[in-house]
């Protein structure tokens, strides 16, 4: 239900299981099996709270539905996991080498998979710890998803906070494959043997998430580590902020600078953004929710923080005119000479 943009795996997963049991798969196209015999089952699923559901009758004998984006709510700002709404894969096809023929496309040459799962740290704007557990635990080894491909994505919630984490780390350097750690690593649980591993691995671009401002005095030091024990700076080592949740503007920028200044490259992130922004047809934000509709839920302090927090996101995520224009006021100040000779532009 998320788009086509990024391979479910749950559905590689179920599609590979259906398959090894002599059933036949296929993507259900409205277009063409609307009407018809119908489907003997779909599948629907998404990862993603905010992605709207299929809001069309679907042409089968049984429909099942699955994935965070089915379990987690909003509610009071906070994502809210419900466990009576979560649907887990049997073990057999959980722990199944995935059908990546459902997207030749998305996965040529590449594999995608858990190596573990579980966070301890149980952060107030994620969902990880309800759903999965308070403890990172192995899931697999890199060989029940990896075939010799070129490319593996991984989608872990916490490896370093792992504790098989070496031995992970080790199949991922013996691979000798490219390693996308696509949701982040948490830098906190870095030690200087994991940094010298992740050195020794093919990295095109590694990212870790420094959400709280309040960690600082902890992260500093270990993000001059990496930097220092792997080599990698702003060119291929990013870092998430989080922004809109719990830090004030000052904070923010803070945070900003601070990584700026040790040459690594920051990457603001805001909570809730889909909250606040409409978008196009293509899915891309094209300006604010109007004033009226979001003050039915948010005050004008929070309205107000959040088209701070989209400014900061503007500017530092274009690394053109991060890297040219040094101060926030000054982005600031020029966009709003822009919006003044723009009529209607999205930065009002
Ligand atoms: S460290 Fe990451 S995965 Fe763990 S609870 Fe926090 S945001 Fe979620």
């Amino acid at each position: 239900m998320d788009g086509h943009h990024f391979p479910n795996l749950p559905l590689m997963k179920l599609s590979a299981w259906y398959k090894s049991q002599g059933e036949q798969v296929t993507w259900y196209e409205p277009l063409f099996h609307s009407i018809g015999e119908p489907f003997g089952r779909v599948y629907l699923s998404k990862v993603f709270r905010f992605t709207p559901d299929y809001p069309y009758c679907v042409n089968t004998k049984e429909l099942l539905k699955g994935g965070s984006g089915y379990c987690i709510s909003l509610e009071g700002g906070k994502e809210v996991y419900h466990k009576e709404k979560d649907t887990q894969l049997p073990y057999e096809v959980e722990r199944i080498y995935p059908d990546y023929g459902l997207y030749p496309g998305l996965t040529k040459d590449t594999a995608y998979g858990f190596l573990s799962r579980g966070c301890p740290r149980g952060c107030s704007f994620c969902h990880v710890q309800a759903k999965e557990g308070g403890k990172a635990y192995k899931a697999a080894d890199l060989s029940e998803f990896w075939k010799g491909q070129k490319n593996i994505v991984l989608l872990d919630p916490n490896i370093t906070a792992c504790k098989e984490c070496k031995q992970l780390f080790q199949q991922l350097i013996d691979s000798h494959s490219w390693i996308d750690f696509s949701q982040g690593l948490d830098i906190r649980m870095l030690t200087e043997e994991k940094a010298e591993m992740l050195g020794k691995m093919n990295i095109r671009n590694i990212h870790f998430a420094w959400d709280r401002f309040q960690d600082k005095e902890i992260v500093i030091p270990k993000f001059k580590m990496v930097k220092d024990i792997t080599g990698y700076d702003y060119r291929n080592l990013t870092v998430y902020l989080l922004t809109n949740f719990d830090s004030t503007t000052e904070e923010d920028l803070e945070r900003v600078y601070t990584l700026r200044d040790l040459g690594l490259n920051p990457y603001v992130m805001i909570y809730n953004k889909e909250e606040f922004v409409k978008c196009d047809k293509n899915g891309k934000p094209a300006g604010r929710k109007p004033e009226k509709e979001l003050r039915k839920k948010y005050t004008h302090e929070q309205i107000r923080h959040f088209d701070v927090c989209w400014k900061i996101q503007r500017w530092v995520n274009n690394r053109t005119i991060f890297r040219s224009c040094l101060r926030f006021e000054d982005f600031y100040r020029d966009s709003r000479k822009m919006v003044e000779s723009v009529p209607g532009s999205v930065l009002q």
